[in-house]
């Protein structure tokens, strides 16, 4: 059965054969929590392990409260051990614990040290990190030094199936893309193109907005209303595919400054959603785990019950069966959708999909706000109450512009990983087969490296892959870091998901919705 194949490489420390036993069965309650909570200096001697990691009941059942995933390295001697669910209450900063592999640090006296600022340690308190630290550290062994000191104990189960541990190739790639910034003098962050071109894409921005309000005040002809309003949806999509995206990763400048600034200008007070909300579901969920379903907050949730099927995991029904056609179209509502659902999943769920967020301060809400009330003053109320737009026409060629936005964001997430060409896995084993970035080159598609009008547009998202293993670099050097990922992959025989130009991204994005659709059929006979 799946569930148990997914463990079973040598790389993990899931036991092969006993993984594969047919007659898995989740664990039926959550073991009593031991003790050392909060306490690190316990006497090891006093606790006993929650989880027997040598028998086939470490299969979990998938999200059940309580239970958890098994790790994918061995344990090690003499560390207190924790659940994912005790790490997990020490997210806020008078306790924040991380883990890292199989170790928790508890790293509250470092949040007011760390060179990159406490607000992205507190988005990462009480998680699985692995995965995040060396991606956000790629060139440098010295935080894994720092980190040391901080080791309270380790874990014994994780809240979602790990990846396997790197076997050479991200570390032989991050060896050789950060030789490529020291060789050539290069800051892998430089804020100077993203700044240059913020400039002139908030003024394409204001110019177009400005003529969509001016031509419904001169009552100029519908066409031209409309016209303003597809440019200006056109022009608001550009500063989130290339300065809200960067800071969003920390790729912008090296401060937290710098990623607070542009980052909040540009998602929060001019596009009117949350960054917060951003970083909890692309941060945390669609970059760690991409295409795991059930997972990935950027997939359906489950295997039943989405209006989508984009994976063989997923159950057929005869409702898919459109999909090539309507996806195209409810993609366009996006823009509302992520606008909406930021206010929820922030105030109300606490989650995005299966991301736990993080409590905010106070200083967090008001900020949200105040910037949720300045978007609603330019786009609306001004508009209306002061230059005296319509209500009507502003709500319809508003809901023009947010179209042509969520059509232009969506449309560009989904063909780099919904394709043909791309894995999924099923979050429900108890790992990921394969190690973090390999599975980071299987479930992505690359397309059209050599076209600067798509790279321009899409905020370099056709150099997918690179986004995914480098997220901290700035999207500016991708064209010169996609030849170095593609050889180091051919070295390790990993596989380079690449088509050549868009139109034919998009139409094996089309062929996988179709294929998803009528799988029933063409598989029933
Ligand atoms: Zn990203």
């Amino acid at each position: 059965m799946a569930r148990g194949k997914s463990a079973a490489t040598p790389a993990g420390g899931v036991d092969a054969q006993k993984s594969t036993s047919p007659d898995v069965t989740p664990p039926s309650s959550p073991q009593p929590a031991h003790h050392h909570d909060g306490d690190a200096s316990s006497d090891s001697e006093t606790y006993s392990p929650r989880v027997d990691r040598s028998h086939p009941q470490l299969i979990p059942l998938p999200k059940a409260e309580g239970v958890g995933y098994p790790v994918t390295a061995e344990p090690l001697p003499d560390l207190p051990e924790y659940t994912w669910q005790e790490v997990a209450r020490h997210n806020t900063p008078a306790s924040c614990w991380v883990y890292i592999g199989t170790k928790v640090y508890d790293i509250t006296p470092w949040l007011d040290r760390h060179p990159g600022g406490r607000q992205v340690l507190l988005l990462a308190a009480g998680r699985d990190c692995t995965d995040l630290f060396t991606s956000y550290h790629p060139f440098t062994e010295l935080p894994g030094k720092m980190l040391a000191k901080f080791c309270v104990g380790q874990v014994c189960t994780t809240e979602f199936p790990q990846y396997q541990p790197d076997t050479g190739f991200y570390t032989e790639l991050r060896k050789e893309v950060g030789e490529f910034f020291r060789e050539n003098k290069l800051d892998s962050k430089d804020p100077t193109p993203g700044m240059v071109r913020l400039a002139g894409m908030m003024v394409a921005c204001a110019v177009t907005f400005s003529l969509m309000i001016y031509s419904c005040t001169q009552e100029w002809s519908f066409a031209v209303q409309f016209l303003a309003a597809l440019a200006f949806g056109m022009a608001q999509a550009l500063p989130l595919f290339h300065m809200m995206h960067d800071a969003s990763h920390c790729a912008i400048g090296h401060t937290e400054g710098w990623w607070a600034v542009v980052g909040r200008f540009t998602l929060d007070w001019f596009a009117g959603a949350s960054m917060n909300s951003w970083h909890n579901q692309h941060i945390l969920g669609h970059h760690v785990y991409t295409n795991v379903l059930g997972i990935d907050p950027d997939l359906p949730m489950a295997k039943t019950g989405s209006f989508r099927r984009v994976t063989h995991h997923q159950k057929w029904n005869a409702g898919y069966r459109l999909q090539h056609i309507y996806l195209l179209f409810l993609y366009g509502l996006s823009a509302l959708k992520f606008r909406i659902e930021d206010v929820t999943d922030l105030l109300i769920f606490k989650k995005v999909g299966p991301i736990r967020m993080n409590d905010i301060d106070n200083r967090e809400v008001l900020s949200q706000v105040l910037s949720k009330t300045f978007w609603l003053l330019w786009r609306f109320i001004l508009p209306v109450f002061y230059f005296g737009v319509g209500a009507g026409r502003l709500l319809v060629l508003s809901l023009v512009v947010e179209f042509v936005t969520g059509y232009f964001l969506n449309f560009n997430f989904q063909i780099s990983h919904i394709s043909p060409l791309c894995e999924f896995t099923d979050g429900e084993q108890p790992a990921v087969p394969k190690e973090w970035a390999q599975s980071q080159l299987a479930t992505t598609l690359d397309y059209a490296h050599d076209s600067p009008i798509v790279r321009f547009f899409n905020g370099a998202l056709n150099f997918q892959s690179v986004h995914h293993l480098f997220p901290a670099v700035s999207q500016y050097h991708y064209p010169a870091l996609a030849p170095i990922v593609k050889r180091v992959a051919a070295k390790h025989g990993v596989r380079f998901n690449y088509v050549g130009t868009l139109g034919e991204a998009f139409r094996l994005h089309l062929q996988h919705l179709y294929v998803l659709g009528v799988d029933h059929v063409l598989h029933s006979h």
